[in-house]
């Protein structure tokens, strides 16, 4: 390269750097479900749209769907039943709960937009209050908008790492929104959650001690022959079990 590019190549990099930090003030944007102030930069149209085109992957990855139909309009009554009673039924979101047939890896998870799915593993295992715990955590990921904060996460630091790759000239760096960016939840988004289904379970009607019992199954099956698979997306914080006390005696003073 000619002598003095480097010149141009650092301020591009800078640039880039700057556009980054200026779109990411401009993503700020507070939900209207959790009033958090959050980086977003998506619509809920777009995340539903994610999720609908993730979802069959995903199911195929578990095996495919769990074939008994009873189990799964079971699944179906408790997610249906947490939706329409608590603020999950004012969001734009498209709720649809999936039964896994995975019977090894205990896991639930969901995709933005409003797909949720549970492991036959991880359901086999809870009571109805319980299951109504797990979707009700899992549905607040969907309102807590946690994928799609995510994803602008990973787009900015992707445009950083290309604003310094250009300001380097060590070439371009790809990336896609991968599975992990949509799945793995954070600390944060794991006690947010945690809040939110508690929330979700005494407006339905559930008990939500419950919750502290799907904590110890979970604790549980993270043995040594079981995959940790629920760790991986859903990193445990320490204080959690605390979290959801606390959550319980203030939700329920309001009840
Ligand atoms: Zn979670």
């Amino acid at each position: 390269m000619r002598r003095g590019s480097w010149k141009i190549r650092i301020f591009i990099g800078l640039a880039i750097v700057g556009f980054a930090m200026v779109q990411r003030c401009n993503n700020k944007e507070e939900n209207p479900y959790t009033g958090r102030v959050q980086n977003i930069n998506m619509t809920s149209e777009e995340e539903i749209a994610i999720g609908l085109q993730s979802a069959p992957e995903i199911a195929q990855q578990h095996g495919g769907l769990y074939p008994d139909e009873r189990m799964q309009s079971l699944v179906d009554a408790v997610g249906n039943k947490l939706i329409n009673n608590s603020i999950a039924r004012e969001t734009p979101y498209k709720y649809d709960f999936h039964l896994l047939a995975d019977d090894r890896t205990i896991n639930a998870f969901a995709l933005p937009g409003g797909q949720v799915f549970i492991t036959y593993a991880l359901f086999s295992q809870l009571n109805e209050a319980q299951l109504a715990g797990v979707l009700g955590h899992e549905i607040g990921h969907v309102i807590g908008r946690h994928s799609a904060e995510r994803i602008a996460e990973s787009n900015f630091w992707r445009t950083i790492s290309m604003g310094a790759s250009v300001g380097a000239d060590a070439g371009g760096i790809v990336g896609s929104i991968g599975q992990n960016t949509l799945l793995k939840n954070g600390r944060g988004d794991e006690l947010e959650s945690d809040e939110l289904g508690v929330l979700f379970m005494i407006q339905s009607g559930y008990e939500p001690m419950e919750m502290i019992k799907v904590m110890e199954i979970l604790k549980a099956a993270a043995g040594p022959n079981r995959a940790p698979e629920f760790q991986s997306t859903h990193p445990d914080p320490e204080n959690r079990i605390q979290k959801i006390k606390e959550a319980i005696e203030r939700y329920r003073g309001q009840g």
